[in-house]
């Protein structure tokens, strides 16, 4: 099967192709079609199943719609790590290469001063760790509440480090109509009841 049928637009078909993939992995299949519906996705998959494409992709598709707000991020993706949050960061630029998608990083080893200047004018993506986005909120250089679309990439290894407070702080602080992505390689109890607390009816993609 072909990336035709999954909904995406010409301009992402075109960066997909270029990237040189002919077919779709499984959770893409799965995932890509749900996420351009808005539909809320658990995404049990590993890394290496090419699961930051199956969210980057239709995300990029969403955000193209619609602009940017002063310190409003449209779009949140948080990592556990620094090094997670710059790959997502990257498949951001390769498929979005045709897309006007501003983009910033609150990350460790990132300058504050550079990103919250990005901020200031308006970002569609903002890639975060949980500690420095909680830092920055606190701090009153960002506001979460125009976050359309939230991911939660490698859930497992938040629990792992003991992020899922934070985790769960950060949902809190959004509004209340969003559209919220899960990804993950288990589903241990407390995601399980972070989908459960944060998510609507979300549906699970299982490769
Ligand atoms: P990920 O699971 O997101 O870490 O992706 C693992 C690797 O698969 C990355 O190097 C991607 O560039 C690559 N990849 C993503 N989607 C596809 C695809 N449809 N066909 C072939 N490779 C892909």
């Amino acid at each position: 099967m072909s990336f035709l049928p999954l909904g995406l637009s010409d301009e992402l078909l075109s960066a997909v192709a270029d990237s040189g993939y002919t077919e779709p992995t499984d959770i893409q299949r799965g995932a890509i079609p749900l996420i351009l519906m808005g539909r809320d996705v658990v995404g049990v998959a590993q890394t290496g199943t090419g699961k930051t494409a199956s969210f980057v992709l239709p995300m990029i598709d969403i955000l193209a719609q619609g602009r940017s707000r002063a310190m409003m991020p449209r779009s949140l993706i948080i990592a556990p790590t620094r090094e997670l949050a710059m790959q997502v960061a990257e498949n951001f630029e390769k498929y979005g290469k045709n897309h006007k998608l501003n983009m910033a990083l609150l990350i460790g080893g990132v300058g504050f001063a550079e990103q919250n200047k990005l901020l200031e004018k308006g970002v569609d993506v903002l890639i975060a760790t949980p500690g420095r986005l909680l830092d920055q909120f606190e701090r009153g250089k960002i506001l979460l509440s125009g976050v359309d679309i939230l991911v939660i990439d490698e859930a497992d290894r938040m629990l792992d480090m003991g992020f899922i407070p934070d985790v769960e702080k950060i949902c809190g602080l959004l509004g209340r109509k969003r559209q919220t992505l899960l990804f993950s390689a288990t589903m241990a109890p407390p995601i399980k009841k972070l989908a459960d607390q944060f998510m609507e009816s979300p549906k699970r993609i299982e490769v």
